[in-house]
């Protein structure tokens, strides 16, 4: 039998709830502004989301370590990518295709010459820009000097490396910029291996790597990164469509897991902003603290892709229609998203304050696919009597979810901790409950309270949890 209850700082001496009393909860206005920012960078070190990489050696340019809840969250983002893209289609395939790879690849794709930054340098202070991101292309943001700027000179973002011992013309390797072309170099081989005909799409996550002339805002512009790109091979007259088809999709997902639709656009490129290969492009935005930012370009690359490859490599790389007796060269759609870019616009979404009896609750609202941790199982206290029923439940709940465990400090505490992480359900063991059998279930977002057998449980948490 389910027994409500409210969230009232529980007992802490005997039982997980205490009174029927109904919290007095007062929403906090938390401005999407540079405090929002602080909040969460703040969180993120402390709760270990993300630390600074190499923070001991005093950190190392921009790039950042995944700690033990965000690891969590950044596989989320990736598995429930994974799972809308690939694992509840019938049209779309995997694949995780190596890192470093030879010049003929990005000679073929463009990248060599095309993926550069226009980088101009303040003569006075000596601080360094990328042109196109200067909102006065006169004046030095840094030391306000007018004029100051040398010319742009064209900065290739790739990562250069040898590879073998001898650092040598001939061992150049360089480092992906995007997983992309290692989707078109094995177009042949899925194609083969897939029994896939077009419309059909490959899709992929791995890490990329940029050279970028101002990484910063936190995880949004790294050097290293993580991507998930899909490229969708379609019939020449039918790209239109599915260009459409992929915009309302991709922007359909962030709204899914949580991105208020006021804080998310669809922007069209003008032509000038276009890549080499693009003939249109439409980004998903995110309203950031400081203002409009890309979370996904949807991309109309043409055949660009595979006509290149299948030059500069002389193998076929087009598609042969049985049924018509035609063969072409397949039209590209990507979406391509950046994993650490999208876990921080959810991040930032998911923030929210309120204040619980005078003392402010954070809470990460975080749709329950997402959260770091599904559940935490919580015995009251660490007393010898519990641990054997606690640790009981804690296995059955987590064969199935991912589960924390926690035993310290006041259960008050431990319930805001839960908060601040995001975990959508405690679940907390008292003594009543080596009488009863039955355990205290308190959800994030209302603090509601519940008492449930523990041979309910699991089909409790089940129509709560994914
Ligand atoms: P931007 O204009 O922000 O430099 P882009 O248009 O060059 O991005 P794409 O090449 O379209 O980016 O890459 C696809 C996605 O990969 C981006 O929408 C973004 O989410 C992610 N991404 C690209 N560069 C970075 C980076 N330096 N750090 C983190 N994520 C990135």
């Amino acid at each position: 039998m389910l027994r409500p209850m409210s969230d009232a700082e529980p007992n802490p001496t005997d039982t997980a709830s205490t009174t029927d009393r109904v919290e007095e909860v007062v929403p906090v206005d938390v401005p999407n502004d540079e405090t929002l920012m602080e909040r969460v960078v703040n969180l993120s070190k402390r709760r270990g989301f993300v630390f600074p990489s190499a923070e001991i050696y005093g950190g190392f340019r921009s790039t950042y370590d995944y700690g033990p809840i965000g690891v969590l969250l950044l596989r989320n983002v990736k598995d429930a990518w994974w799972r809308s893209m690939v694992q509840l289609r019938t049209d779309v395939v995997g694949l995780d295709a190596a890192i470093l790879s030879p010049p003929a690849v990005w000679e073929a794709s463009g990248h060599l010459v095309n993926f550069t930054d226009p980088l101009v340098d303040c003569r006075k202070c000596k601080s360094r820009f990328r042109e196109d991101q200067l909102e006065d292309p006169t004046t030095c943001p840094t030391c306000g000097a007018k004029d100051s700027f040398t010319a742009a000179r064209q900065f290739n973002l790739m990562f250069k490396t040898h590879a073998g011992p001898v650092e040598e013309d001939a061992a150049v390797a360089y480092l992906r910029p995007e997983t992309a072309q290692g989707i078109f170099t094995n177009f042949a081989n899925v194609l083969n291996a897939s029994r896939k005909r077009p419309p059909f799409g490959i899709a992929q996550i791995g890490k990329s790597f940029r050279n970028e002339i101002t990484p910063g805002n936190f995880v949004f512009r790294t050097r290293e990164f993580e991507q998930m790109e899909m490229e969708y091979f379609v019939p020449p007259d039918e790209v239109e469509h599915w260009y459409e088809y992929w915009c309302a999709e991709r922007y359909n997902w962030y709204v899914e897991f949580g991105i208020p639709e006021d804080r998310l656009r669809m922007r069209p490129h003008d032509a000038d902003e276009l890549s080499h290969y693009s003939s249109g492009t439409s980004d998903v935005e995110f309203a950031f603290p400081w203002g409009w930012g890309e979370l996904e370009g949807v991309a109309n690359r043409g055949d660009y892709d595979l006509t290149q490859h299948a030059t500069h490599s002389g193998e076929k790389l087009d598609y042969f229609d049985q049924a018509s007796g035609t063969r072409y060269t397949p039209h590209v759609i990507e979406p391509a998203a950046g994993a650490t870019r999208a876990m921080m616009a959810f991040l930032l979404a998911a923030y929210d304050e309120e204040q619980v009896r005078g003392e402010t609750r954070v809470v990460l609202r975080l749709h329950p696919r997402l959260a770091p941790y599904k559940a935490a199982v919580l015995p009251l206290s660490r007393k010898p009597e519990l641990a054997g029923v606690a640790s009981e439940v804690h296995t059955m709940v987590a064969d199935r979810w991912m589960t924390d465990y926690d035993e310290t400090q006041a259960i008050g505490k431990r319930y805001r901790r839960q908060d601040e992480l995001g975990t959508p359900v405690c679940v907390t063991i008292d003594f009543e409950t080596l009488e009863d059998r039955a355990v205290t279930v308190r959800d994030r977002d209302t603090m509601a309270q519940v008492r449930v057998p523990i041979d309910d449980l699991m089909a409790v948490l089940g129509e709560r949890l994914p």
